[in-house]
């Protein structure tokens, strides 16, 4: 353990400032405990297909488990927020967060050079970073960071920054005091994001049923649609940004800065239709560095040419 003062806390902020997180928090392991915030909704079978959200529950409810030499988490956001390419304004086949290059990557390596910084400062460092791929509870983490609050869309949001916001982590045995800053809840009276969703997933405040959900559908769920999953479908091909677009804090959000984010020249001529009829080695050009692999070739063209199956039989 390295046991740290503020110029330290100071140190790590400054690093992600600069790597163009826009948001950053930390929390001391002894204030990582969240109890048990999934089982209800586990409860209620919400999760679907994604059956690894019933693993490593002591993980879930405190994050600092997830390493022994854990002292305190870092958590920091970044913004993808970018206008839409002109021909995709009013229909959106992809996900905003897929427009560019896969976050896991952009942001990992962001975080991975704010460690090696880091180390250089402090040669007994150890420290690891996170992507949306182990089981932290991210959005916890970076709301009890002061990050934003957790909407009714069940999005993390933030007042400036809105929710269009990747988020990660470092773990580290950097011994650094939490920096709690108690999150207010801005929706008040909102309910546009409730009121806008096409399949009524979004089943009380910040409660989604993936069964129901755009975004679980077109991207985790694996196989055929039933006939009622089918029916859910609406014009997207890869995720749903419906319950965001609605959102007034998007509305004013200030743009991300980074280009690894920017929609890519390779989307912005593609129609429902170019995707339902994709080779695979169309898709294995168009999944490089991007988010669209994990729904891979057979997923997207299952998505696509449901919503065509569905418009002809309209
Ligand atoms: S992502 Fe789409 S389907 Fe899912 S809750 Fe939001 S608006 Fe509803
Ligand atoms: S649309 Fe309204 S209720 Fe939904 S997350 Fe945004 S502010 Fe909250």
């Amino acid at each position: 353990m390295i046991v740290m003062s503020n110029k330290a806390v100071e140190l790590s902020l400054e690093l992600l400032y600069k790597e163009g997180f826009a948001l950053a928090g930390i929390l001391h392991g002894n204030d990582c405990h969240f109890g048990d915030w999934l089982s209800s909704w586990l409860s209620k079978g919400y999760q679907a297909d994604m059956h690894w959200m019933k693993h490593h529950k002591s993980i879930r409810e405190n994050p600092s488990q997830i390493e022994s030499y854990c002292k305190s988490i870092i958590s920091a956001a970044i913004s993808y927020h970018t206008p839409p390419p002109q021909n995709w304004a009013e229909s959106n086949p992809i996900s905003n967060y897929a427009w560019g290059d896969d976050y896991h990557l952009v942001v990992k390596k962001k975080l991975n050079r704010v460690i090696d910084k880091l180390r250089e400062e402090y040669p007994k460092l150890e420290a690891r970073a996170f992507v949306d791929t182990a089981p932290l509870p991210e959005k916890l983490l970076a709301m009890r960071c002061g990050l934003g609050w957790i909407g009714k869309n069940g999005m993390l949001i933030n007042r400036r920054y809105g929710s269009y916001l990747f988020l990660g982590e470092i773990i580290t045995n950097l011994d650094l005091p939490s920096r709690i800053e108690t999150a207010k809840d801005y929706c008040g009276s909102c309910r546009k994001c409730i009121e806008a969703c096409p399949t009524k997933a979004i089943v009380a405040d910040g409660i989604i049923d993936s069964n129901r959900c755009i975004s679980y559908l077109t991207i985790e769920k694996r196989g055929d649609f039933t006939d009622s999953e089918q029916k859910l479908l609406k014009h997207q091909v890869f995720g749903c940004d419906i319950c965001q677009q609605v959102c007034p804090w998007n509305k004013k959000a200030v743009a991300g800065q980074s280009e690894s984010f920017r929609c890519a020249d390779k989307w912005q001529n593609l129609k429902i239709d170019d995707f339902a009829n994709l080779t695979r080695e169309q898709f294995n050009k168009l999944k490089i560095k991007s988010p669209l692999k994990r729904a891979k070739y057979e997923g997207i063209v299952r998505n696509a040419k449901a919503i065509v199956s569905k418009g002809k039989s309209k």
